[in-house]
C-alpha cells in the first residue's frame, strides 16, 4: 500500500503568500521577491511531506491566486480583453485576469469568480466564445514538476480534467455549448502530458470533481471519450482520476469503465460507494483504488478504527499494492499545522488534525495495515483514546441540550398565527408608511472602531473604555438614521468583528484558533469558528446593545442576528452528529436570544441567513432533504415571538431559482435580498412564485463606493411596485455597509430614504 494526497495548502504556515502577493501588488516588493517566497513554500511543502513519508507528492498544486485561473493560462485561454497587456509580462497578465488592471492606457476588469462546489473556496470562472480556441501557453506546470524534480522528488503533476474545467466555466456568447469545445482542448492537454512524460512523470492526477454532480448523457460521454483518448495516445502514462466531494452516484459504471490506473474515491463523503465498487460487474480488479479516508474539508482527527476496516475491506478483493492511502480531496480546506496552536484547550487540541497532522495520519495507517507493525501500534492507542474521550467529555456533551433537542414539537417551528394575521398586527404595532425604508444592519466599520477592538483585545483599552466607545458610536448611527428619516433603524453591528465568529465566541460549544487559516479566494483567507460540542447559549448576546440603541428613541430598531445556518455553514462543524442536530443546537440558542430581544422591547428582529444557498448539497435528489432541516431550524430560531413582532430575513445572492419555495416556507415577515445590480430581474422569482409575504428588493449596491442617484433608486423601485403588491415592499440597499465610508454612505441613504417618500407621494 502507498500513500498520496490530492493536494496541499499552499498560503504558507504563516500566510507567508498572502503576504507577499498583497505587498507585490502594493508596489512593496518586486517580482523576484515574490518568486522567491513561492519557490520557498513550494519546496517546504514537498520536503516536509517527503519527511513525512509521502509516497506520491503533488505538484502544480501551488497557486499565486486559483488553480482554475493557473489552468485557462496553461491552456491560452485568455479573454480577448486582456490583449493590451504584455504576454511576456506573465505575472501582470495572472493578476490582471484575477484581479482587473488600470495602468497607463489599460483598464480591464478582473474575471469572474464563484464557489468551488460546495467550499468556501472562490476560483475564477474560466470564459469561454465560441470561436474559442486553445494553445499551450503557460508551462507552470512543467517548470513545477522540474522544481520538484532538482529536490529529488518525482510528483504527481495535478491538472484540472477537461470536463470539469469546460463545465465549470461559461459561455460568453451565445450559439454554443462549453463542451463542443473538447476536440479543440484535448490536444493542449496531450501537449502537456507529453512535457511531462518526457521529463520522467509517471503519474498525473486529473480532478473531475464534476463526477459527483448529476451528469447529462452528453456530460458523461466526454468523460469516457476524454480518458480513452488519453489512454490510447499515452499508454504508459498512469492516470490518477480523482472525483471528491460526494460519490460517484449514477457515474459510477461510466468510471469504473474508464481506462485509468487509478480511480480516486472521497470516503469521508461517501464511505458507502467503496462497496458498490467491489461488488460491481464493471470493476477492474487490476484499476487501482485510491482510499480518500482522511478528511480534507475538516479538522478532525481520524478515527483510524474506521479507516482501518475501509481498507481491509478493499484489500481483502484488491491486492494491497493496488491501493492507495489518500487525503479525501485536496488539503487546500483545511489550516497548515496544529502545532501552532498555543491557546487552544488541550483537551480540544487533542481531538483536532490540520494539515501536517493530516498527513501523518495518512502514513500511519499505511504503517499500521503492514503485518510488522509493532512500532507504530502506539499511534493506533493514542488515536483510539483520543476519539473515545470525546465521546463521554464533559465539553462536548450537555443533557440539557440534548433534552431540549429530543424534546422539540413542531408547534416549535410554527409561528402562533399565519402571516395574514401576523401583517394586521403588526401593521397595527409598528405604525410604518408605505414603502418603510431600513437598512441591512452593519454601519461602516472604520479604521477606527476597528482599531478599539484590536486595543481592547491587546488590553490597552479597559472594558469600560471600549464600551464607552461603541455606545456613543451608536448614539451618533441612531441620531444619523433619525436625521435623514429612515423608518426602522439599526443599531450598526459596531461591536462586532464577524457575524459569525461574534455569536461563536459567546455561545458554548466553539473554539477559535489562532493560524487556522484557509484560503477563501486569492490572498483572502478566513479562519472558521471550531463548532466542537453541544451549543448553548448561556447568556444573551446582543440584548445590550439593542436595548441601548432602542433607548435612544422612538423610531423601532430591528435587533439583528445571524441564522443557525449561517452560523453552521461558516464553521468547522462536528462530525460526531448529523448537521441538522447540530443546526437545530443553534437554532434554540437563537431562537432564546429572539425572545430575549422581544422582551427588551424590540419590536422587530432580522435573522440574517446568506449562507442557505450555499449549503445546498452538490446531488439533486439531497436537496431536499437539506432544505427540510435548514428551513425548519431557521424556523425554530423565529417563531418564539408573538404574532405583533416582526421577523426579518436578509439573503445576499443571486440565485434564487431552485430555492424559492424553501425560502417562502422560512416563513419571515420580511425578507430583503440583492437586486440592484440586475436591474431588479432577480426579483422575478419571487414574482413568479407569488411570494407571499412581505419583500425588500436591495436598490442599491454595496460592494461599490459609487453613490446610487435618486434617479437610479426611483426607477428600480418602479419597477418592484409595478410587479408586487405595494403593501408588501421595503426600501433598503442590497447589503450591510460595513465595508463602506461613512460619506458615501450617508449621501447614498438620503437618496433611498427620498425616493420612497416620492414614491409614495405618487400613490
Ligand atoms: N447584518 C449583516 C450586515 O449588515 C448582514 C451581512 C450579510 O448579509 N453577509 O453586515
Ligand atoms: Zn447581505
Amino acid at each position: 500500500m502507498k500513500t498520496t494526497l490530492l493536494g496541499h495548502p499552499r498560503i504558507g504556515r504563516q500566510r507567508e503568500l498572502k503576504k507577499a502577493c498583497e505587498a507585490f501588488w502594493s508596489g512593496k516588493i518586486n517580482q523576484t521577491e515574490l518568486l522567491n517566497t513561492a519557490k520557498e513554500i513550494k519546496k517546504q511543502n514537498w520536503l516536509q511531506q517527503q519527511d513525512l513519508g509521502v509516497d506520491l507528492i503533488p505538484s502544480n498544486d501551488f497557486s499565486f491566486y486559483d488553480q482554475v485561473l493557473d489552468a485557462c493560462l496553461t491552456f491560452g485561454c485568455i479573454p480577448k480583453r486582456y490583449n493590451n497587456i504584455d504576454k511576456s509580462n506573465y505575472l501582470e497578465l495572472y493578476f490582471a485576469m484575477a484581479r482587473g488592471l488600470q495602468k497607463d492606457n489599460i483598464d480591464v476588469t478582473a474575471m469572474e469568480m464563484t464557489k468551488w462546489f460546495d467550499t468556501n473556496y472562490h476560483y475564477i470562472v474560466p470564459e469561454f466564445e465560441k470561436e474559442q480556441t486553445f494553445h499551450f501557453f503557460s508551462n507552470k506546470i512543467i517548470e513545477e514538476y522540474k522544481e520538484a524534480l532538482t529536490l529529488g522528488i518525482k510528483t504527481k503533476p495535478v491538472l484540472i480534467g477537461p470536463v470539469t474545467f469546460l463545465l465549470q466555466g461559461k459561455e460568453k456568447e451565445s450559439g454554443f455549448h462549453r463542451l463542443d469545445l473538447l476536440d479543440k482542448l484535448l490536444p493542449v492537454y496531450f501537449e502537456v502530458i507529453e512535457r511531462l512524460e518526457n521529463l520522467g512523470a509517471e503519474y498525473i492526477q486529473f480532478d473531475e470533481p464534476c463526477l459527483a454532480l448529476n451528469l447529462s448523457e452528453k456530460e458523461q460521454q466526454a468523460i469516457t471519450k476524454t480518458y480513452n483518448k488519453i489512454a490510447k495516445k499515452f499508454p504508459a502514462l498512469k492516470v490518477f482520476l480523482a472525483n471528491y466531494f460526494d460519490c460517484y452516484g449514477e457515474n459510477l459504471n461510466i468510471a469504473l469503465q474508464l481506462p485509468v490506473d487509478t480511480l480516486h474515491l472521497d470516503l469521508v463523503r461517501c464511505p458507502l460507494q467503496l462497496n458498490d465498487i467491489l461488488e460491481s460487474e464493471h470493476f477492474n480488479p487490476k484499476t487501482k483504488l485510491s482510499l480518500g479516508v482522511v478528511d480534507g474539508r475538516n479538522i478532525w482527527k481520524n478515527d483510524f478504527e474506521t479507516s482501518i476496516k475501509i481498507i481491509e475491506k478493499a484489500s481483502k478483493k484488491l491486492d494491497p499494492e493496488n491501493l492507495w492511502i489518500a487525503s479525501s480531496c485536496s488539503l487546500l480546506h483545511t489550516p497548515y499545522d496544529l502545532d501552532l496552536e498555543t491557546t487552544l484547550e488541550p483537551e480540544i487540541k487533542q481531538w483536532l488534525a490540520f494539515t501536517k497532522q493530516k498527513i501523518e495520519e495518512i502514513v500511519a495507517l499505511k504503517h499500521l495495515l503492514k503485518a510488522d507493525n509493532d512500532g507504530y501500534l502506539h499511534l493506533f492507542e493514542e488515536n483510539k483514546l483520543a476519539n473515545l474521550t470525546k465521546k463521554s467529555s464533559k465539553l462536548i456533551h450537555n443533557d440539557s441540550v440534548k433534552t431540549r433537542i429530543s424534546n422539540l414539537k413542531s408547534s416549535d417551528s410554527h409561528r402562533e398565527s399565519t402571516f395574514s394575521t401576523r401583517q394586521v398586527l403588526q401593521k397595527q404595532a409598528l405604525h410604518l408608511p408605505l414603502f418603510p425604508t431600513t437598512t441591512i444592519g452593519s454601519f461602516p466599520q472604520t479604521k477606527e472602531v476597528r482599531s478599539w477592538r484590536l486595543k481592547f483585545k491587546k488590553g490597552i483599552l479597559s472594558q469600560q473604555e471600549y464600551n464607552t466607545l461603541i455606545a456613543k458610536e451608536i448614539e451618533d448611527s441612531i441620531r444619523f438614521q433619525e436625521e435623514i428619516g429612515l423608518d426602522v433603524l439599526v443599531h450598526g453591528e459596531f461591536e462586532r468583528n464577524d457575524m459569525v465568529e461574534y455569536f461563536g465566541e459567546k455561545l458554548n460549544g466553539f473554539a477559535f484558533s489562532s493560524y487556522g487559516w484557509v484560503q477563501s479566494y486569492g490572498s483572502r483567507c478566513v479562519k472558521p469558528p471550531i463548532l466542537f460540542g453541544d451549543v448553548s447559549r448561556e447568556n444573551p448576546m446582543t440584548v445590550k446593545w439593542s436595548e441601548y440603541a432602542q433607548s435612544l428613541t422612538d423610531i423601532p430598531v430591528k435587533g439583528m442576528l445571524t441564522g443557525p445556518v449561517t452560523i453552521l455553514q461558516w464553521s468547522f462543524v462536528r462530525n460526531d452528529q448529523p448537521r441538522d442536530v447540530t443546526c437545530n443546537q443553534i437554532a434554540l440558542a437563537i431562537r432564546d436570544e429572539v425572545t430575549d430581544l422581544e422582551k427588551a422591547g424590540l419590536k422587530i428582529i432580522q435573522i440574517d441567513e446568506p449562507a442557505i444557498r450555499e449549503g445546498l448539497p452538490l446531488r439533486e435528489e439531497e436537496w431536499k432533504n437539506y432544505l427540510n432541516w435548514a428551513v425548519k431550524a431557521f424556523r425554530i430560531s423565529a417563531s418564539g415571538v408573538q404574532n405583533q413582532t416582526q421577523i426579518h430575513t436578509h439573503m445576499c445572492y443571486s440565485e434564487f431559482n431552485d430555492i424559492i419555495a424553501s425560502i417562502s416556507d422560512m416563513d419571515a415577515d420580511v425578507i430583503t435580498i440583492e437586486t440592484s445590480r440586475s436591474e431588479m430581474e432577480l426579483l422575478d422569482v419571487f414574482v413568479d412564485f407569488k411570494y407571499p409575504n412581505e419583500i425588500g428588493p436591495g436598490v442599491y449596491d454595496i460592494h461599490s463606493p459609487r453613490v446610487p442617484s435618486l434617479e437610479e433608486i426611483e426607477n428600480l423601485l418602479t419597477k418592484a411596485k409595478n410587479v408586487l403588491p405595494k403593501e408588501h415592499i421595503w426600501v433598503n440597499p442590497d447589503c450591510g455597509l460595513k465595508t463602506r465610508d461613512w460619506p458615501e454612505t450617508k449621501d447614498a441613504l438620503k437618496n433611498l430614504v427620498t425616493a420612497a417618500k416620492n414614491l409614495r407621494s405618487q400613490t
